[in-house]
Parts: structure tokens; C-alpha cells; sequence
């Protein structure tokens, strides 16, 4: 068995997703998946697609469903990715219990007064680079003060700025290297783990989240903590890119990347 663990799969629990955590985990066994960990989206940004659509007990149903069809095979991890924890975590806890949860994910969707960065709307009514400056300093505010063990697809501004058609094949590490080294450092004093999430490779930008300077980057300042995620929504883009991004990790230096438990970090073999 391969024992890789896909970190971020989405399941028809969201609205802007459409398979069953079951059918889920029966792809998975047939691509040999050691585990998959399930994210499902709550996000109390108004502005956002997926808007109060979380649903805690039929979640938790679709996951025990998933756990069942698993039988074993694979381990089946429940997660959350919530969305802009830095401005939401409060009355994320009130509507759920996180020590539910397997992980929890914090994802940057919006930058602040300035809207959402996955669509090219705000790209091509603002200034692009100011609006990636700002991305990059709330995602150093997330993991600052969030309660969060995995950090996705830091980047993902390059989705928008691609749709918009904007360059996109800028270095963020040499526009603002102390920004990001501040980012990978928290990472590392908070054991937050950095993800690698491969859904770029199958956008415009083919690239992924974050760029591979980025991951570089956070090797040499001693991180460990990775994950690989592929941020599956439907067909036919499910686990998309996991052999890659495991070849990119290991290229990199890291022999091991990590899925989580009851929220602590379990590495496995990346060879
Ligand atoms: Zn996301
Ligand atoms: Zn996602």
C-alpha cells in the first residue's frame, strides 16, 4: 500500500463539492491511498460561496459512513478547513467543538476589505501585486492567532491573477522575504504544518500552493511539518497531482510528510 494520505479532499457535505465521502474512500482504496483527510468548508464570511453551509451532524454522518466503506483499508480522517480563522475562529467555536475533529485547517479565501482571491474580480479592479502584499500579511495574522494545525494552499491568489489574466510567474520570496520568512518561522514555533496543495497543477498557473521557492524555503529554516493535499471538489480532477507533489517534497529534502490523528501529527515514508 502507498502509504500517502491526501490531506485535502472536499465532499458533496459542501456545496461547491459533489461526491459522497464513501465513493471517496472506494477511490481511494483503488488507488492505493493510505489515507484520506476530509475537509468540509465553514466559512462565516458573508462573501463567500460557501457562506453558514456547514452542517456538524451530517458531516459527522458522512464520515462514519466513509469509515465503514474504509473497513480498515485506509485511514479516514475528519477535518474542517475554515476560512479566514484569523477574523472567524471565535464563532467558528461556537458552532463546533474542534476535539471533534481531526484537524483543522485554516484557509485564506478573501483579504480583507478588498474581497475574494480565487476568481479575478478583484484582481482586475485593484492593484495586483498590493493585493498579493495584503495576502501574504493576513496569512502571516492566521497563523499567528489561530487555533489551526494545517495551513492550505498559501498561494492561491495565483488562481485569480491567472483567470484575470495577470502574470503570475513572480518569486514572492524575493518580493518580500522577510513577510515570508516570518510565515514559515510561526509555522515552525507553532508546529502548524505547512500543506503542499497540488490543485494549481491542474489550473492555468500549473504550479503549486505554495511555489516551490516557498518549500525550499521552509526546509532550510528546519520545517518538517507537511502535508500533501489535492483539494479534490469533483470529477475528474480527484487526487489530482499527489505523485507529483510527493516527487516535489522529496526533491526538496523531506523524506516524510504528515497526516493528522485526533490533532496530532503521524509522519509517513514520502519513498
Ligand atoms: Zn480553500
Ligand atoms: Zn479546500
Amino acid at each position: 500500500m502507498n502509504p500517502l494520505s491526501d490531506m485535502h479532499v472536499h465532499t458533496s457535505d459542501s456545496p461547491d463539492a459533489d461526491i459522497p465521502a464513501r465513493s471517496l474512500v472506494r477511490k481511494g482504496k483503488e488507488n492505493n491511498l493510505g489515507g484520506i483527510g476530509f475537509v468540509a468548508h465553514l466559512d462565516l464570511n458573508p462573501e463567500d460561496f460557501c457562506y453558514a453551509s456547514f452542517n456538524a451532524a451530517a458531516y459527522d454522518e458522512s464520515i462514519n459512513r466513509a469509515g465503514s466503506e474504509a473497513g480498515g483499508r485506509l485511514s479516514v480522517m475528519k477535518g474542517l478547513e475554515v476560512g479566514e480563522p484569523h477574523v472567524y475562529e471565535k464563532q467558528v467555536k461556537n458552532l463546533v467543538d474542534y476535539s471533534n475533529y481531526d484537524f483543522i485547517t485554516g484557509a485564506l479565501h478573501s483579504v480583507e476589505g478588498i474581497g475574494m482571491v480565487l476568481g479575478r474580480e478583484v484582481f482586475v479592479d485593484g492593484d495586483p501585486m498590493e493585493i498579493v502584499e495584503e495576502y501574504y500579511a493576513e496569512t502571516l495574522r492566521i497563523v499567528e492567532v489561530s487555533d489551526i494545525d494545517i495551513l492550505a494552499h498559501m498561494g492561491l491568489f495565483r488562481r485569480g491573477l491567472a483567470l484575470a489574466g495577470l502574470r503570475y510567474d513572480f518569486n514572492e520570496m524575493q518580493l518580500w522575504p522577510e513577510t515570508i520568512d516570518s510565515i514559515l518561522k510561526v509555522l515552525i514555533e507553532r508546529k502548524i504544518a505547512l500543506e503542499l496543495n497540488t490543485s494549481g497543477l491542474r489550473r492555468i498557473e500549473k504550479v503549486t500552493y505554495p511555489i516551490p521557492a516557498i518549500l525550499e524555503r521552509f526546509r532550510e529554516l528546519g520545517g518538517t511539518l507537511v502535508t500533501v493535499g489535492s483539494d479534490t471538489h469533483r470529477e475528474p480532477h480527484v487526487f489530482f497531482g499527489l505523485k507529483q507533489g510527493s516527487a516535489l517534497l522529496l526533491k526538496t529534502g523531506f523524506r516524510e510528510a504528515y497526516a493528522f490523528v485526533d490533532r496530532e501529527p503521524q509522519a509517513f515514508g514520502l519513498a
